[in-house]
């Protein structure tokens, strides 16, 4: 099978657009009704539903922010009554308080469908053995994925993260052939299996992985594979838009489709809030299009991104996205070049030597300390070789980013774990 649903994912351009204008004019005419947050940001803009009479005119409805989200909390973008909701999820929010969507059982069952296009998109059916190690809890990682790979037919191990020992256990005993995970941890899982001296192509099933929930390069994409020898596919998601499914690599691995049919994209200028053209770099903002209990209308993601108008080979005509090149929110500024913490993961992961973690540490707005850890073998070899090893690393952050670091080389096991989303950037700054 390499369609969950044929019809949907390869419906004809026109049709799809057809179908998005319906939906996107049926949400609007809901959240006017029913959301009086929604309805005063429309007068405010001087639009209402009815003056949307094409998909272009969507740049005449006003953004949403995570701000609003925060309005009238944490009810106040919900279109249902409190009988009709069945799910909360939360992210963490920048204000103290957690993002906080609702889903009705509508909308778990339509998050699950989603998932179940993703999974038969990158050859996944029943017969294969899922290990789920994202967080079960508020986090929607874990759930969404869960529930799309049962409605499959997939086996689901339920193994949230951490436990590393565990982790490989499960995967031996039960035969596990794929694998949610972040990427972080997938990098010290698969250092963990060498460790143990257990060949992953001999001793494990695994076939493929998939990868997501922050961003990473298409050097950790590649470390991994060859690690574990296995497929690794990116998926992209936020808790705002159901979590996971979003955005998802087919067989091809060149971009993520969007399922626009779901989600109406657009990529703005971050500053201006003008779009960009298409197939340049900008901010992604989705807007809901089969979304019951909590629509958003043109949410800004902060994920910075791309379109790839073009066609896919494997016949989808949902468009695709670039990997996301970071969130406006991780840029950080050294010496007054904006840096984002992938380029230097890029780099890193394309070193042969280093090992699975880092760390970037800023104490200045003249200096950054880039902490990596390498592998074991190279401490109890020549100091040459350490200090070869090191200024290569300096010359080819400096190169990606134009400032050059300061770089600490450290032992496998020296940072932090994360199993989780990885916190990359220390900033001890305080002014
Ligand atoms: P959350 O709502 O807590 O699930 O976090 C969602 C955010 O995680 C997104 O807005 C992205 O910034 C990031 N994210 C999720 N999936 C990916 C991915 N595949 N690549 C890059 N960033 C991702
Ligand atoms: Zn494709």
């Amino acid at each position: 099978m390499q369609f969950w649903n044929k019809e949907a994912e390869t419906l004809k351009k026109q049709k799809l657009r057809e179908l998005q204008l319906e939906r996107l004019k049926k949400t609007l005419r809901r959240v006017y009704q029913k959301v009086p947050h929604y309805r005063a940001k429309f007068q405010q803009a001087k639009v209402k539903p009815d003056d949307i009479k094409y998909l272009e005119d969507v740049n005449k409805l006003p953004f949403t922010t995570k701000e609003d989200l925060y309005v009238d909390y944490p009810f106040g973008l919900v279109t249902l009554p409190i009988e009709k909701l069945i799910r909360l999820h939360t992210s963490s929010g920048t204000t103290g308080k957690p993002k906080a969507i609702f889903f009705s059982k509508k909308d778990i069952n339509n998050s699950a469908e989603l998932i179940a296009r993703c999974l038969v998109m990158t050859g996944a059916k029943q017969g294969d053995i899922l290990q789920n190690s994202m967080t079960y809890g508020l986090f929607t990682g874990a759930f969404v994925m869960h529930y799309g790979a049962e409605k499959v037919g997939i086996l689901v191990i339920p193994a949230g993260p951490g436990n590393t020992e565990r982790q490989i256990n499960l995967m031996r005993d039960f035969g596990t052939t794929m694998i949610h995970i972040t990427p972080s941890y997938a990098l010290y899982v698969a250092s963990v299996i060498y460790d143990k001296g257990i060949d992953p192509r001999r001793d494990l099933k695994l076939k493929r992985a998939y990868l997501g929930a922050e961003p990473y390069s298409e050097e950790t994409r590649k470390k991994i594979e060859d690690m574990l020898g296995i497929d690794i596919y990116n998926c992209y998601g936020l808790t705002e838009m159901n979590g996971p499914g979003v955005g998802f690599e087919c067989k091809y691995k060149a971009g993520l489709h969007i399922w626009e049919d779901n989600f109406l994209m657009e990529v703005i200028n971050p500053d201006t809030g003008e779009p960009v053209k298409e197939g340049e770099i900008g901010e992604l903002v989705l807007t809901t299009l089969n979304r019951e209990a909590m629509p958003l209308i043109r949410y800004r993601t902060r994920d910075l991104t791309r379109i790839i108008p073009q066609p896919c080979k494997c016949g989808r005509t949902h468009r695709r996205i670039s990997r996301i090149l970071g969130r406006s929110d991780d840029m950080f500024i050294v010496k007054g070049v904006n840096i984002f913490p992938q380029q230097i993961e890029q780099v890193l992961m394309s070193i042969k030597g280093v090992a699975q973690n880092y760390q970037i540490v800023l104490e200045s707005y003249d200096e950054m300390t880039v902490k990596v850890e390498i592998d074991r073998e190279l401490f109890d070899g020549k100091i040459e070789r350490l200090i070869k090893m090191k200024e290569e690393i300096i010359d080819k952050i400096r190169s990606a980013t134009m400032v050059k670091p300061k770089v600490e080389l450290l032992e496998p096991g020296t940072l932090p774990i994360s199993e989780g989303k990885a916190k990359r950037v220390i900033d001890n700054r305080t002014i």
